[in-house]
């Protein structure tokens, strides 16, 4: 089944608010939040743990799986609003969170979101601001949140250096990021590998490895049963299609990675109109692919 709306995946699991941007609520013993979405979501995703969990004030953890603006943009405010709350995310992930310039590009970068969607959160104060890391996560621990809610950390870098998946074996779901690519309008499956083409493809070989029967990708879909368990191998392919069209593109252009952005950028965003990501990002992205594989790393 292809979820598109959000509310309850299974008893305990919820997407919040608005399933175009990662935010799962586990209601578990130790209540916690897996990834935050972007700033301008701040108290909608209040309001929907206090729904879900009766008091705000019981969430205990953010897990964050990469330290993206619309993985992590919500996490200062939850923190300034739930005394207590923590945050736990890869050390690499830490690190970029303590870099000013970093903290400074997730603010800017919000800005845009926050400008079309003042409604949602009026004269509320949703900022990112410095984050800093209660807890760094190791790949391959398991974290247990009680009642038999346990999950295991997997390092899946590629998307971005930083980034890790969690899966719970419980129920067999997976959260992870941009590690799988995201589907468009038409379903068809655009890779992720902003920072190395290499590590990308070999994290989702790790992860083609689990028995997956939820899938909550970073944008737009909650995938379950028989469109769960084929989709991390239909992934790949599509990386290594990806990849090979590249190569093929710069081939034909004499290596100018330029005119094989704008190539794909016609063919892909302009022609189909099935691309959800705004014209700005993606190109920023398609540019980062393109060098990925032009320069072999
Ligand atoms: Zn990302």
């Amino acid at each position: 089944m292809i979820i598109r709306k959000a509310g309850k995946i299974v008893d305990g699991l919820y997407a919040l608010a608005d399933i175009d941007l990662p935010a799962w609520l586990v209601a578990a013993e130790t209540p916690s939040l897996f990834d935050a979405g972007i700033t301008f979501m701040g108290p909608s995703y209040l309001r929907e743990i206090r729904r879900y969990l009766g008091d705000e004030s019981r969430l205990r953890w953010v897990f964050i799986t990469h330290a993206h603006f619309d993985h992590s943009g919500t996490a200062p405010y939850l923190k300034r609003r739930i005394p207590g709350l923590k945050v736990a995310a890869s050390g690499l992930a830490a690190d970029i969170f303590k870099k000013p310039t970093a903290v400074n590009l997730i603010r800017s970068l919000s800005r845009d979101y926050e400008e079309q969607h003042k409604a949602l959160f009026g004269d509320e104060n949703v900022s990112f601001d410095a984050l800093e890391v209660d807890r760094v996560l190791a790949d391959g621990e398991t974290v247990d949140l009680g009642g038999g809610w346990t999950f295991r950390v997997i390092a899946t870098p590629g998307h971005t250096r930083d980034g890790v998946s969690f899966y719970f074996p419980g129920i067999k779901a997976l959260i992870c990021g941009e590690a799988a690519g995201v589907p468009d309008r038409n379903f068809k499956i655009h890779p992720e590998f902003l920072a190395s083409y290499r590590d990308y493809v070999a994290s989702l070989e790790k992860l083609t490895a689990l028995d997956v029967e939820i899938i909550m990708l970073s944008h737009h879909y909650v995938l379950t049963g028989q469109d769960a368990r084929g989709y991390l191998k239909k992934s790949l392919e599509s990386t290594f299609a990806f990849a090979e069209r590249i190569r093929g593109y710069l081939a034909s252009s004499g290596g100018s990675q330029e005119s094989v952005v704008k190539r794909i950028f016609k063919e892909d965003h302009q022609d189909t109109g099935a691309i959800q990501q705004a014209e700005r990002p993606y190109l920023i992205n398609l540019a980062a692919k393109v060098k990925a594989v032009a320069e072999n790393r």
